[in-house]
């Protein structure tokens, strides 16, 4: 059966196609720059990477030539055979505990979500209408970043703030990367073969978060009401004493749009180092002894090995933790710095086995009180996977 994997943005269109159930992706690429001039796509099939130019005005077009493509490259023969189309969804809130099959009353929810993910959930609707429109015969299904984080505690999401803003505003913890980190959880836990099992999960890529998982249920996750709270990011400050807003905000008068813009777009590892937001730049920087490169990779390490205390103490030790994403896959030396700085939990790093990038990997000693992989994630199977079982119901 052939499922599609979708995930929306303002300009751009991300798909993955699966022969399921095997999970045999069949052709994958991004079309970019939608709604803006010079258009482009790219399609990866068979190994090989192919680029085209394309008038692409909405997301419309965008899924035209992507059918166009599927039948051009032989992958499907008709659009009957397309039997399901998973979107991927930033923010469900409270509102999806688990991914759905779409409908007018999901599409409604998740626009009228958009407050708080302004820039993903308008484009997600976006997407989601597009498909539907040239595809209309295959099933549509819902899959929310946000999902995994339902199942923390009352205690865990709420913040002390007046209770009405959680009641009349909805201002809790929701988390983000949900999609990538149950993933990983589930992974680890048939890597150490153990089903109920303790596990932190740390996706570090340009975004950022970790989470504590037990059980197979997200117990807390770093990330807040929005993606910018937890561990320094690229361009996001993560954890700040909130009162740096107001206080900035009259010393700049800068407007609180202003202001959000810098806190998300300007900060983080950009924001230290003054140079980039890339840690393939900062380490470079670093080599060549840019003391502000050294000083932003220094306080992202620390951060990381914050949390990762912070929930080995939560879940009362841990049976393993995995370093997923951009970063957490391929940097060789910020794995091998956490790792150092974990010491006194008994952890203890193997030099060779880290020396290891996006593969699937143990990277800590036999003696290693708790294990620590390399798992790179992968979210478009997740989608593929919800979407396949929703199609069975
Ligand atoms: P993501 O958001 O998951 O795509 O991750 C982006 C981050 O991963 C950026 O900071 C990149 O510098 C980092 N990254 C990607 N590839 C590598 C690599 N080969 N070595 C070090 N960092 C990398």
């Amino acid at each position: 059966m052939k499922i599609l994997s979708v995930n929306a943005g303002s300009s751009s269109l991300k798909f993955q196609m699966y022969e399921m159930p095997e999970e045999k992706v069949l052709i994958s690429g991004v079309f970019e720059r939608i709604g803006i001039n010079n258009s482009l796509y790219t399609i990866k099939f068979n190994g090989e990477k192919i680029s085209k130019n394309a008038d692409l005005p909405s997301h419309k077009e965008a899924v035209k030539i992507l059918v166009d493509e599927l039948i051009n490259y032989k992958v499907i023969h008709s659009l009957n055979e397309i039997k399901g189309i998973g979107h991927r969804i930033v923010q469900g809130a409270d509102k999806f505990e688990r991914s759905v099959v779409i409908d007018e009353e999901v599409t409604k929810t998740i626009s009228e979500l958009s407050s708080l993910a302004p820039l993903h959930n308008p484009a997600a609707v976006i997407g989601i209408k597009a498909f539907k429109e040239i595809i209309p015969e295959a099933l549509a299904v819902a899959v929310f970043d946000t999902s995994f984080h339902q199942t923390m505690s009352e205690e865990t999401y709420l913040y002390a703030l007046p209770y009405n803003w959680y009641t009349d505003y909805q201002v809790r913890k929701y988390g983000a990367h949900g999609t990538s980190h149950k993933y990983v959880a589930n992974r680890l836990s048939e890597i150490i073969n153990k089903k109920d099992c303790k596990v932190i999960v740390c996706h570090l890529g340009n975004g950022g978060s970790i989470t504590a998982v037990r059980n197979g249920k997200c117990v807390d996750t770093s990330m807040g009401f929005t993606p910018n709270a937890g561990i320094i990011m690229g361009t996001r400050c993560g954890d700040i004493d909130v009162s740096i807003v107001p206080y900035m905000m009259k010393k700049t008068n800068l407007t609180a749009e202003q202001l959000d813009n810098v806190i998300n777009k300007q900060s983080g590892l950009l924001g230290i180092s003054g140079v980039s937001s890339d840690s393939r730049d900062i380490e470079d920087g670093i080599k060549q002894g840019n003391e502000r490169c050294i000083l932003a990779q220094k306080m992202f390490i620390r951060k990381v090995v914050d949390y990762i205390a912070k929930y080995y103490v939560l879940l009362n030790g841990a049976d393993a933790i995995a370093f997923t994403a951009g970063i957490g896959e391929n940097s060789i030396d910020i794995r091998k710095e956490i790792i150092e700085k974990l010491a006194v939990l008994g952890i203890k790093l193997d030099v060779e086995k880290n020396n290891v990038r996006g593969k699937e990997q143990l990277i800590t000693t036999a003696d290693s009180k708790v294990p620590c992989y390399v798992i790179p994630t992968d979210e478009e199977v997740m989608i593929a996977r919800d979407t396949y079982e929703l199609i069975g119901k």
